[in-house]
């Protein structure tokens, strides 16, 4: 007895040291949420913002600490803790070298899209690493429910993983929330229920601020999704979800992460600054109230770990840096892209010389390069090298810099070198100025800079120490506490750790 006492005590602290497992972790990501939202609007707050801030641990200083600061790379790591460079999941869209065509993070033509027209399907084949999610049912012989939903199908299956049991998004064309033959050959009875409903009809011809929602058009739903209108839809369809599934019900920890999308288009639309952007942000903090109370009757909220943050925030538009007397403009892409085409047709002949530019990531073609008999890295630096004489480019990187190049000058190249994937990654990758977008209009983010990497972070839940936390915190940090929490491997491809300066003792 004397003996087993000592280690019965530790057993004991040890056990009182991570927080009681929940029955269910509700994940949630505002996409496009910039943190300096909450402070901005935190006192007119009194929904589900306001409850989160006031009772859970929230990071003030959380930083996506990954290159570029995209919707599909971030929601890829947010679940993973892994870097772009693991993931897999290195732009929105890219270039694949194998097959010589432009692909998305999850398009894949060996799927059909289930609940509309049986179009291309999409899946998480090309995320290399597993979730949260995916470990939770691996430790647990599959038994705990694993879900994703969102308006983008990217947010809802990299967040959700391989192994989960659905994912389902929203179509633009068909207005109904769909999924693909990855997951299942039908849509389960709940989401169908809620389709046959025609739920985004209700909006069309219907006003938010200034804009008149059209009756007619091609996406005819795709002014919903970009309007506050889309967060409605989401926040049914989770509610739904969290009957039908029974989720935190069966004695299984089960795990719902949801991507409210439609805040990523009402900024790209308007702006970090516009009334729009306030206007979603007060619609999101009435609705995720509405999904905590939904929670709460249906398995009680002090047994839900609520997990709250972003993928990226966004910059201000170029015109109001201006009126601010901040430098700032547009560097559109395919400006870009002809730039760095002139240059090496004037150095090297005529052809096509680039293959694909999307975002941050300049693709070359190697096939041209090959029949010229040329260089790659060659070529490749002297396109960096022309792209960085264009006016307001801040920095290039070529593929060989980002592989070879030992030297690291500060945290921008940290993060740009430590993202690269060796297979997936560009020939070129380059930084714009600060607030100089690389778009005609609207707004962008995908840079290092903290307007595009400063993203709220809350955990609420029993166990959790309410509170600030002002340490500088990687959003790869999320996983590997998850996993702790959930009491399962941290994912493998994770780099951060566990948070457990907010865990009470
Ligand atoms: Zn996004």
């Amino acid at each position: 007895m004397k003996k087993l006492l000592p280690s019965l005590l530790l057993a004991a602290s040890l056990l009182a040291a991570a927080p009681q497992k929940p029955k269910l972790v509700l994940f949630i990501v505002v996409d496009q949420c910039r943190y300096d939202y909450l402070t901005r609007y935190g006192k007119e707050f009194r929904g589900g913002f306001d409850r989160l801030l006031r009772n859970g641990a929230s990071f003030t200083n959380a930083q996506d600490n990954f290159f570029p600061t995209l919707t599909a790379v971030g929601h890829a790591i947010l679940l993973t803790g892994a870097m772009p460079s693991a993931t897999g999941i290195v732009g929105n869209d890219w270039f694949d070298r194998q097959t010589g065509k432009h692909v998305t993070s999850v398009s894949d033509d060996a799927t059909r899209l289930v609940g509309t027209d049986g179009a291309e399907g999409a899946s998480p084949r090309r995320l290399l690493v597993p979730t949260v999610g995916d470990e939770l049912k691996k430790a647990n012989g599959g038994r705990p429910r694993v879900l994703g939903i969102a308006v983008k199908d990217r947010s809802a299956i990299l967040l959700a993983g391989q192994k989960a049991d659905g994912a389902y998004w929203f179509d633009d064309k068909s207005g109904m929330f769909v999924t693909s033959s990855y997951y299942r050959s039908a849509l389960p009875d709940w989401v169908r229920t809620f389709d046959d409903g025609h739920p985004a009809d209700r909006y069309l011809g219907v006003t938010w601020l200034s804009h008149r929602i059209p009756k007619d058009g091609s996406p005819l739903y795709k002014p919903v999704e970009r309007s506050p209108f889309g967060l409605e839809l989401m926040e049914a369809l989770a509610e739904h979800a969290l009957q039908a599934e029974e989720l935190g019900k069966r004695g299984e920890t089960d795990l719902l992460a949801l991507s409210f999308s439609s805040t990523d288009y009402v900024g790209h639309d308007y702006g970090p600054d516009s009334p729009e952007v306030h206007e979603a942000l007060l619609s999101m903090d009435r609705l995720l109230e509405k999904l905590f109370q939904a929670v709460d009757r249906e398995v009680g909220l002090s047994s839900v770990l609520v997990v709250m943050t972003s993928d990226h925030g966004v910059s201000p538009l170029p015109e109001v840096s201006r009126a601010r007397k901040v430098p700032g403009g547009r560097l559109p892409l395919a400006a870009i892209s002809d730039w760095v085409q002139a240059a090496l047709a004037s150095k090297y002949g005529p052809g096509k010389w680039v293959a694909g530019c999307w975002d941050l990531l300049i693709y070359l073609n190697r096939n041209l390069i090959a029949q010229k008999k040329l260089d790659v890295a060659d070529v490749n630096r002297a396109a960096a090298e022309a792209l960085l004489r264009m006016p307001h480019i801040a920095r290039t990187y070529t593929r060989e810099q980002l592989i070879d190049d030992p030297a690291v000058r500060d945290k921008t190249d940290r993060r740009v070198k430590e993202s690269y994937d060796t297979v997936r990654g560009a020939d070129i990758e380059f930084l714009p100025q600060p607030y100089w977008v690389f778009t005609t209009d609207q707004t962008m983010h995908g840079t290092t800079y903290d307007y595009d990497t400063h993203v709220p972070l809350i955990f609420m839940g029993s166990g959790i120490r309410a509170g600030r936390y002002d340490s500088t915190v990687p959003t790869n940090d999320i996983a590997p506490t998850l996993a702790e929490i959930l009491g399962v491997p941290k994912p493998s491809g994770s780099v951060g750790r566990i948070l457990s300066e907010m865990f009470t003792q």
